[in-house]
């Protein structure tokens, strides 16, 4: 059977990175930057005052205290006119640009103006040259790189692109991911279950997985385990960038995706991976003329493996498709909290609490009876990976983690 790291890598493999697009910052929230930024500026462009109060000549302070004559008041958004000599300030702003001669702003507060003397009294401590203010370009010259290719952005990416001069900048979107739920004995969750029949959760959970990774999840209801049914509900979900099945995809006799897909025309790239949960895991994609591929998962039905399938597959694809340069999920080493059993033939990837104890990561695998246990998942922030084989684990082990 397929390993875990074979699947990944045919999952980075397949998902081609979507083609990047020009847009606003105001549309850029989550989205991948395609090409890297440079400054067209200097930060901050000139020497910038960083309190209200009096642009000095720091060796008239270097005791603290001194009376100096005021030459003018310089605003943010103004330019001074006259430069310090020796005992001269200038009453300065936050964010105005300090006269030639200033290399420090005392602050307001340390100062006692005298109108009619056109003079200021300061008594503070000593004043050392960059005190209260910041070099022109000491942040960054204008040519120097801001952003790389990669970065996700986020409300301070955005902010520093509109500081450099990126207004519109070259990204990848987020994909679109239909959701359609597999199962005649599935009713939808406000419904009460009659004999034989349990709760879709599944799809509102992967609805909200997509939304975590602020991708756009297109939900579709359950489609029945019918082939006219499912096939009709294929066609609507593969005009997405992603279609996400769930259910269907094992060795039952009415698992009929993984062959509903192909009569599609979804080309299988693999079903089943050595895990567990999730062995059952299906994924394929439809090439399409004129336009990007549409990629498919088939997850198991089970509610865990569904989630740990989407975490470590889906997450990864998804990333991928939006050019991260690093798609799959980072492994974190934990201490074992407590002793674990583990049982089987497979990887297992336990749904697990992290956390952090005097700055060391502590993993707690989670008790659940199985890959329907919902419920034990609740207190669970993470997988533990676990190598196959019968084998008890003891508290204060480290093992990988890859959190949620
Ligand atoms: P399947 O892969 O279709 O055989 O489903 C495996 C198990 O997962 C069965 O017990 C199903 O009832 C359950 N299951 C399938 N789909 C869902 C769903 N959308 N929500 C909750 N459980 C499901
Ligand atoms: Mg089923």
């Amino acid at each position: 059977m397929l390993s875990v790291q074979e699947a990944f890598r045919l999952i980075l493999e397949t998902v081609i990175p979507i083609a990047p697009h020009q847009c606003s910052l105001f549309e850029a929230d989550h989205k991948v930057l395609a090409a890297g930024t440079v400054s067209d500026v200097n930060v901050p462009p000139f020497d910038k005052a960083l309190m209200d109060g009096f642009a000095v000549r720091s060796t008239d302070l270097i005791d603290g205290n001194a009376t100096l004559q005021i030459l003018e008041t310089i605003y943010a958004g103004s330019v001074p006119t006259l430069p310090l000599q020796a005992g001269q300030t200038s009453q300065i702003m936050t964010g105005a640009p300090l006269p030639e001669g200033a290399d420090a702003v005392v602050q307001i507060e340390h100062c006692k103006i005298n109108e009619e003397q056109q003079s200021v009294q300061i008594e503070t401590s000593p004043v050392s040259p960059g005190k209260n203010m910041l070099y022109h370009a000491s942040i960054l010259e204008r040519g120097a790189p801001v952003l790389e290719a990669g970065t996700l952005l986020r409300a301070q990416e955005i902010g520093a692109l509109a500081e450099t001069g990126s207004p519109f900048v070259s990204v990848r979107r987020p994909p679109s991911l239909s959701i359609l739920a597999t199962g005649d004995e599935l009713v939808a969750p406000e419904d009460a279950p009659q004999v034989g029949q349990i709760r879709n959760s599944n799809e509102v959970m992967l609805y909200t997985q997509v939304l975590q990774s602020h991708a756009h999840p297109v939900p579709l209801g359950i489609a029945r385990d019918e082939r006219n049914h499912l096939r009709e509900k294929i066609n609507e979900g593969l005009k997405c960038d992603f279609l996400l099945l769930s259910g269907g995809v094992s060795a039952g006799t009415l698992d009929l995706v993984p062959s509903e897909l192909q009569a599609a025309g979804v080309r299988q790239v693999f079903h089943k991976v050595d895990l567990k949960p999730g062995k059952p895991l299906w994924f394929g994609l439809l090439e399409q003329e004129n336009r990007a591929p549409c990629y498919i998962f088939g997850l198991p039905g089970n509610p865990v493996s569904s989630m740990v399938c989407f975490e470590l597959f889906v997450r990864s694809a998804i990333r991928q498709f939006m050019g991260f340069p690093s798609p799959k999920p980072a492994p974190l080493e934990a201490r074992l909290k407590s002793d674990f059993q583990t049982r089987g033939n497979r990887p297992t990837y336990q749904p697990a609490m992290v956390e952090w104890e005097s700055g060391e990561a502590v993993v707690t695998p989670l008790m659940t009876m199985g890959s329907a246990d919902l419920r034990s998942t609740v207190a669970a922030n993470a997988v533990a990976l676990f190598p196959s084989g019968n084998q008890l684990f003891q508290e204060g082990l480290k093992v990988e983690t890859f959190l949620w």
